[in-house]
């Protein structure tokens, strides 16, 4: 038989699913996959509830329904400052992760080189090289994850056709400073590149920061495309709801890859949405807050614990160095061991690399009960403490 589709085969299954498996066959409290464990505002899904039974349930317009295409508009207004205009330049997506494959597929041609910074999310690389791109990786390195300012500047050349960056960012928790950003718009002017920007995590932001768009800076209005998603902002990952915004001419070939991909997203979802996107200022700041304190609770316990635990200025991860832990030889096995025997889920951070991983780092999802983070804590403690009266 001819071989099938080497992107796709004999890869591994996503970490995240991989964990959520392991998590549940060992009973593990699972702090590996990204994902709330109470559901997203009762009245937002009251909403979705409603126009499911009230109809329509058929296909919604293609670029989406036109409230929700309004109201992703004035959230670029009202949180950034960014004029946008409903008809052209924004469109509704089955997840963050088709609006990826969409702007990919829309934007690069074979043989175009694609910026990519390490660690990155596991689907970009898959993505880049389907749509017949050339990945180039430029590093953050822990624990501040500060970004190589000369390798950037080295990676953008003639061949390079976009830079796609995760701002903020999983899983190291970093938000690009303002004259990282900077430097990566000059780059992208200067080399006449498009920007790609997922900003899933734009509202899971802490200590009073502010998250700062790509597309804000000078120059990069009419190059930069934005991706959002209601998973993250409204606490309902299962929903699959994303949103791109960008300019008119970048947004056409987008909704062109759209409309072979899904074509739509769940009507009643959409209208949800919608009426979310415009809840009062309390609502984002609680989110944030509700957050900042579960990041803080996990972060006191973990660090008491002996992990080495990297500073987390946003999304929903804590990053940990393990070593002296005695967990095992590579940040795999560690979490293999802590699945298994101490019945807690994590996730290596070597999963976001291309190749020549660091192997040290564990990541660890809070946005979890209080409950459910003690008794994560209280596990990993007693299985810690079993670990070195043994070793003793
Ligand atoms: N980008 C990043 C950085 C993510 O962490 C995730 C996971 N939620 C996604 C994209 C995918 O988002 P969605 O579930 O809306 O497809
Ligand atoms: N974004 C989530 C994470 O980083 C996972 C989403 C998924 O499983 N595809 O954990």
């Amino acid at each position: 038989m001819k071989p099938t589709n080497p992107v796709f085969t004999g890869i591994d299954t996503t970490v995240f699913e991989t964990m959520s498996r392991l998590a549940m066959a060992h009973e593990a409290v699972n702090l590996g996959q990204g994902f709330p464990d109470v559901d997203g505002p009762e009245d937002i899904r009251g909403v979705a509830a409603e126009a499911l039974i009230a109809g329509p349930n058929q296909y919604p317009p293609m670029l989406g329904l036109p409230a929700l295409r309004q109201a992703v508009a004035d959230a670029n207004k009202r949180f950034y400052g960014l004029d946008v205009d409903p008809g052209s330049e924004v469109m509704v997506t089955s997840g963050a992760t088709e609006a990826l494959a969409d702007c990919l597929f829309a934007l690069v041609s074979p043989g175009d080189e694609v910026v990519l910074i390490e660690p990155l999310y596991d689907c970009y690389l898959p993505l880049v090289k389907q749509a017949g791109g050339v990945p180039v990786r430029v590093r953050v390195t822990p624990p501040t994850w500060g970004l190589d300012r000369e390798a950037l500047r080295q990676a953008f050349s003639e061949k390079t056709k976009a830079i796609l960056i995760n701002n903020p960012m999983n899983p190291t928790a970093k938000v690009f400073s303002e004259s990282e950003l900077q430097l990566i718009a000059d780059l992208c002017v200067e080399h006449d590149v498009y920007a790609i920007c997922d900003e899933v995590y734009e509202h899971l932001v802490f200590d009073g920061a502010r998250h700062l768009p790509l597309m804000g800076f000078d120059g990069m209005r009419e190059r930069t495309v934005r991706i959002g998603s209601a998973g993250k902002t409204f606490s309902l990952t299962g929903w699959k709801v994303g949103y791109v915004t960008g300019p008119a001419a970048l947004m056409d070939p987008i909704a062109k890859a759209h409309q072979w991909v899904t074509f739509t997203t769940p009507p009643n979802l959409q209208k949800a949405v919608a009426y979310g996107l415009a809840k009062d200022d309390s609502y984002f700041s609680g989110l944030a807050g509700d957050l900042t304190a579960k990041r803080d609770r996990m972060a006191a316990g973990l660090a008491a614990l002996g992990f080495s635990v990297l500073p987390c200025a946003a999304t929903y991860f804590l990053t940990c160095g393990i070593a002296g832990l005695g967990l095992g030889a590579t940040d795999v096995e560690a979490c293999e061991t802590l699945v298994r025997d101490a019945g807690v889920a994590a996730v290596p951070v070597s999963a976001f690399y291309g190749s020549d991983a660091p192997t040290g780092f564990i990541r660890f999802c809070f946005c979890k009960r209080e409950e459910v983070i003690d008794e994560a804590l209280a596990r990993l403690s007693a299985f810690l403490t079993a670990d070195r009266a043994e070793s003793a």
